[in-house]
């Protein structure tokens, strides 16, 4: 197995400190099992502080606001302000909300950038893991195209067909999880699919699911306490109220920080590199600083 080299994707993490409360502002928010609450697009959450920070941060999950914890904007919030606001100051929510135009071109920019830099972060991740040849060359020109095109102006961006650019690098993170998975097993042990299944709730207590294409499975409040997921492909899995208590994530590939946010888990739970262990896993605060 290649040595699992960690490059920097530390633009690619949302700093609230840095941004303007858009996820809290500019969507509209239907009363759900994910939002405690109906609020319409432009307007500024009524738990948002006038310091542009959640005044529950801590509590998200039992407030009844999970959406938040599982949204993740991979550094495009402050990027999109970068862009749009420029050296000007930023503005609080309030005059957010009060500026259709300006909440109108933030929305458009913010949402181009999350997908870019969603891209992005999975792609970097391909990049340095794969071993030298053809394919982790395809992947780097299609990385540093998308880096490229992340990094326009504001009038390049709004003119972006974003999800095009999503599936673009579809075939080529497949490519990458395939040859990565296959390089991780023994010889002849094929690895588990449960691709897209709907897992919610199932019963994997210490399961050997080492390699395994877990993409886009639905493992809400799945039991996976002590299981093995090594090297598994886990790009877009549901990971809600997962148990990884105990479990082993080592290697595991296309993992969130949201996904982990989401999920359940303990100090012995062992994490891909580059992702840090949820706080509130240990007991401490609340994973978000908005
Ligand atoms: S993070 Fe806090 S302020 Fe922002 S939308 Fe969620 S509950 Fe509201």
């Amino acid at each position: 197995m290649p040595e699992q080299v960690v490059r920097s994707r530390d633009h690619l993490q949302a700093d609230c400190s840095r941004c303007a409360a858009l996820c809290c502002v500019l969507p509209a928010f239907s009363a759900s099992a994910d939002f405690a609450l109906d609020k319409p697009a432009g307007t500024p959450c009524p738990n948002l502080r006038a310091d542009a920070l959640c005044g529950i941060h801590d509590q998200l999950v039992e407030r009844g606001f999970p959406g938040c914890v599982a949204f993740d904007c991979f550094g495009a919030g402050q990027r999109a302000v970068e862009v749009v606001i420029g050296e000007r100051p930023r503005p609080t929510p309030a005059a957010l909300g009060a500026d259709p135009a300006l909440s109108t071109d933030l929305g458009v920019v913010l949402g181009v950038l999350r997908q870019l830099h969603e891209v992005l972060w999975h792609l970097t991740e391909a990049v340095d893991r794969l071993p030298a040849g053809p394919l982790r060359d395809d992947v780097e020109a299609e990385r540093a195209e998308v880096e490229a095109l992340a990094g326009s102006d504001r009038a390049v961006l709004v003119g972006v067909d974003a999800s095009a650019r999503r599936r673009r690098a579809g075939p080529l993170l497949e490519r990458a999880s395939g040859e990565l998975r296959s390089r991780a097993l023994p010889r002849g042990q094929r690895p588990a699919r449960h691709r897209g299944a709907d897992r919610s709730g199932v019963r994997w207590r210490g399961a050997r699911l080492r390699g395994a294409d877990l993409r886009a499975a639905l493992l809400l409040g799945a039991d996976l306490r002590g299981a093995d997921l090594r090297d598994a492909d886990l790009l877009g899995a549901d990971l809600r109220g997962a148990d990884l208590s105990g479990a082993d994530l080592t290697g595991a590939l296309f993992v969130t920080r949201t996904q982990l946010d989401a999920a359940r888990g303990d100090a012995s739970t062992r994490l891909p590199a580059g992702l840090a262990r949820p706080a509130r896993w240990t007991g401490g605060r609340g994973p978000l600083s908005r």
